[in-house]
């Protein structure tokens, strides 16, 4: 039931053993929810729209948690099942339950792998590259979100949606398609999106918050940061790269948090001269975290891989250490000879 190649989603099995596990979990067992570091909509809404489904089956003892340091990005602190979060140092050392959300390997947990070992270990995940990591594996890569597959389990688990469930589920599902604009958005997508809508919530308060609002500062900044991008048309063959950096002093001097940058790569990708953007943002003394995006001609994932990250094949991330010269450099480097000639896999 485990281990399998992730590229045909989960068997029956596999289902079934996940059901297995909440169905057999005994009235004072400790759950705990993980998400990836640095959490996103699909993470942050899966693992909190599940939490609520899970409170709804009656497991009293439910906690959510990411790696690294406890704030929720603003975009996300509205949503119903927050108050569930709690900082890393807090959560349950010895839980019976693990539940991983959107996490496609043990690394992306930081600390709080850890806790894998401790009791059974349940993994949700639409990356094709995951690795396997759980006891059972629920991993979709053909699933547009994480949220798909945890519906997929609310479902077979007997949960009836409500909206304060279906809220995260739906924000999952419109941050990891792009609102609906994606390749992922097959017409499932759009049929999952009117179960969730039939709930009562409200899509346009959804997009105004997670995607529409920034404060002013941040504005100034994007001004900044995109006003020095950089466009090389020979890149990647001949297809194009344009990116450009931030670094923690820009975020400094406009006064602004480290998730506003999130949103930048979407401004950047627009460059019609580009086939793969990036946006590389400090998040250290030597290191950064590097943001991909191609239209299709690279399968970014495989050069995210390549430079020691992972995600998809038209999204894709790494850290990358050094000077940002050195970065960018083999960012560039990685992209010669990495244009497709057939479909990937
Ligand atoms: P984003 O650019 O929005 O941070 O991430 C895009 C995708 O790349 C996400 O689906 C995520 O899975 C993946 N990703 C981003 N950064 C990293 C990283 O440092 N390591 C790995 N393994 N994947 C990453
Ligand atoms: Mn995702």
């Amino acid at each position: 039931m485990s281990g399998g190649p992730a590229a045909v989603g989960p068997t029956a099995a596999d289902w079934a053993a996940a059901v297995a596990a909440v169905r057999g979990l005994h009235a004072d067992a400790r759950v705990l929810l993980i998400c990836h570091v640095n959490p996103d909509g699909d993470a942050l809404g899966s693992m909190l729209g599940f939490a609520l489904g899970l409170r709804r089956l009656g497991v009293r003892h439910l906690q959510a948690t990411f790696p690294g340091p406890p704030g929720v990005p603003e975009p996300f602190r509205w949503l119903p099942g927050v108050e569930l979060l709690v900082p890393q140092d807090d959560a349950y050392p010895e839980p019976d339950l693990v539940i991983c959300f959107d996490a496609a390997s043990e690394s992306r947990l930081g600390d709080l792998a850890d806790r894998l070992g401790r009791g059974t270990s349940l993994v949700l995940d639409h990356h094709a590259s995951n690795t396997g990591f759980g006891d059972v594996n629920l991993v979709d890569p053909h699933a547009a979100a994480t949220s798909v597959v945890a519906l997929g389990l609310l479902d077979r688990l007997g949960v009836p949606l409500d909206a304060a469930t279906a809220t995260g589920l739906y924000v999952a599902l419109t941050t990891d398609t792009g609102s609906f604009r994606f390749e992922a958005t097959t017409p499932a997508v759009h049929e999952m999106a009117a179960r969730l809508l039939a709930t009562g919530i409200r899509p346009g308060d959804v997009s105004r918050r997670v995607f529409d609002t920034r404060p002013f500062g941040a504005v100034r900044l994007f001004g900044e940061v995109l006003g020095r991008a950089t466009l090389e048309p020979a890149a990647a063959d001949g297809h194009g790269l344009v990116w450009t950096y931030a670094t923690r002093d820009d975020l400094t001097r406009h006064d602004q948090p480290a998730y506003v940058l999130e949103a930048l790569i979407d401004s950047v990708r627009c460059t019609a001269e580009a086939d793969v953007s990036c946006v590389v943002k400090q998040s250290g003394d030597a290191e950064w975290a590097v943001s991909m995006r191609s239209k299709g001609a690279v399968d970014v994932s495989r050069v995210a891989v390549g430079l020691g990250g992972g995600g998809h094949r038209f999204a894709a991330g790494f850290t990358g250490r050094g000077p940002l010269d050195d970065v960018i450099g083999r960012i560039r480097a990685a992209l010669t000879g990495a244009v497709l000639t057939a479909p990937p896999a």
